[in-house]
């Protein structure tokens, strides 16, 4: 590498260390998390996938781009015990509509008492399926097409390109598609063989598919964000 592209590549200080995620979250994130978003994260620390769940300072990020496109209808792809879910459902107007999928209801039911007392749940539609047929079942009305604000894309990472692929069609021009888990633990930038097991196999094969795709996408304007587990925003311009 030259000294200029050594310099371009260098981090400017973030995700150096643990303390300055802990000042981030301590200082912007947690002050103004919202109380039933804080009490799902409660209700699901226990849970052995607990980790699953939306970084809150992720979440913060999202509920922000949910507010600059005035979403009112979105899908949310992968929901577990609720918490981006909620998020989006706190956001979104009153009269907002969210088509929630996952193959598991009962993840789904940990949070859902917490959803219910926030006043939210009328705007969320739960459909327990995988999620590629949900995808093209919608597309079947053509009422859907170029319909949708705003989706949240967390569910199996081997899909990520066939959402994605449906997702074009769906959303507006002007719409977002986000995509989480998109640096897999850092291991994007992990030479295969030294990659932990646990890391590897066709999730994190299909998440470099993705993210050399995206990349070549001329439908998107694309933002990879460092947060969380790394997050993709791609805005649909035609
Ligand atoms: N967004 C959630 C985390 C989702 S974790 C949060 O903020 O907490 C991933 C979820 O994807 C799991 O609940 C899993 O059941 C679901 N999932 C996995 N494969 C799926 C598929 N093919 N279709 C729909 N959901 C799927
Ligand atoms: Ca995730």
């Amino acid at each position: 590498m030259t000294d200029k592209a050594k310099q371009a590549a260098s981090s400017k200080g973030l995700l150096q260390s643990e303390d300055l995620y802990r000042y981030i979250l301590e200082t912007s994130v947690y002050p103004r998390e919202p109380e039933p978003l804080n009490k799902i994260r409660d209700v699901t620390a226990d849970h052995p996938w607990a980790m699953m769940g939306t970084a809150p300072d992720a979440g913060q990020l999202m509920a922000m781009l949910l507010r600059l496109v005035n979403a009112k209808k979105t899908i949310e792809i992968g929901v577990f015990t609720g918490y981006s879910l909620l998020l989006t459902a706190l956001t979104i107007p009153e009269d907002g509509q969210i088509t929630a999928i996952d193959v598991n209801r009962e993840t789904y039911e940990i949070g859902l008492p917490i959803i219910k007392k926030a006043g939210v749940d009328h705007k969320i539609n739960f459909i327990e399926s995988e999620a590629l047929s949900v995808l093209d079942q919608l597309l079947k009305d053509s009422e859907n097409e170029g319909s949708f604000d705003y989706a949240f894309v967390d569910a199996d990472k081997d899909n990520y390109c066939n959402y994605h692929e449906r997702l074009m069609k769906l959303l507006k021009v002007g719409g977002i598609a986000v995509y989480d888990n998109t640096l897999w633990g850092g291991t994007v930038a992990v030479p295969e063989e030294q990659v932990p097991d646990h890391f590897r196999g066709s999730s994190r094969q299909a998440i470099l598919d993705l993210n050399r795709s995206l990349a070549d996408d001329p439908r998107v304007q694309l933002s990879h964000v460092a947060l969380g587990d790394g997050i993709t925003i791609c805005r649909r311009i035609f």
